[in-house]
């Protein structure tokens, strides 16, 4: 097994850690019925084949890979603006709506990191496609999304490296729309981390 992140991954990573470590570390999963609307769109939008229309060409299920930043993975769609030069553009389908966090928009510029290794060219834009609303959204490649989508990178390859699974999220409204929650017990591990403190301080 080599130290490649797979891009899919760092939504968990941004969600929560501990999720990212359970899944990727601990190898645990628990299908729901939000992960399998997911899985069962990818696999609808993954299944097309190549077609060009008016100038634009797009490629659907393209393989991605970064050497610089050891991560790599399956992008939906890739729509490439014939020119000189050609211009990338990667498109993530989603299953529910645009969400505040920048879960979605990491996984979109970890793509973008990929293609600009692959293909020599700056990606400026990509789009997230959230299909319980049918809306399209265009998202810019900030140099603010590459540092949170390089954070996020490298926090990934930490916990793997060290393999040790990190406390759960402070952000307890997070584990109730959380897949993980039966496995990662949030709850009995918070108590736990706080009877430790407690001990520790009455301690010293
Ligand atoms: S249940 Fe909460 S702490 Fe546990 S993995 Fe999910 S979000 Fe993280």
């Amino acid at each position: 097994m080599d130290d490649f992140v797979a891009i899919s991954a760092l939504q968990h990573l941004a969600f929560c850690p501990r999720q990212f470590a359970l899944i990727h570390l601990e190898q645990a999963w628990e299908e729901n019925r939000f992960t399998a609307e997911g899985r069962i769109l990818h696999e609808r939008v993954d299944s097309g084949l190549a077609e060009q229309r008016r100038g634009t060409r797009f490629e659907r299920g393209v393989m991605l890979e970064s050497q610089q930043y050891r991560i790599r993975g399956k992008m939906d769609l890739l729509e490439i603006e014939l020119g000189d030069p050609a211009q990338f553009f990667p498109v993530e389908y989603k299953r529910g709506k645009p969400k505040v966090e920048d879960w979605d928009r990491i996984q979109l510029c970890a793509q973008a990191l990929c293609l600009e290794e692959m293909r020599q060219s700056r990606v400026t834009e990509g789009a997230l496609w959230y299909w319980e609303i049918r809306r399209r959204e265009n998202i810019a490649i900030t140099d603010e999304l590459r540092e949170v989508t390089i954070a996020a990178i490298n926090e990934a390859h930490l916990i793997l490296k060290e393999g040790l699974t990190p406390q759960p999220t402070a952000n307890a409204k997070r584990c109730r729309a959380c897949s993980l929650v039966n496995l990662c017990e949030p709850e009995t591990f918070r108590k736990d981390v706080s009877r430790k403190y407690m001990e520790e301080m009455f301690n010293t």
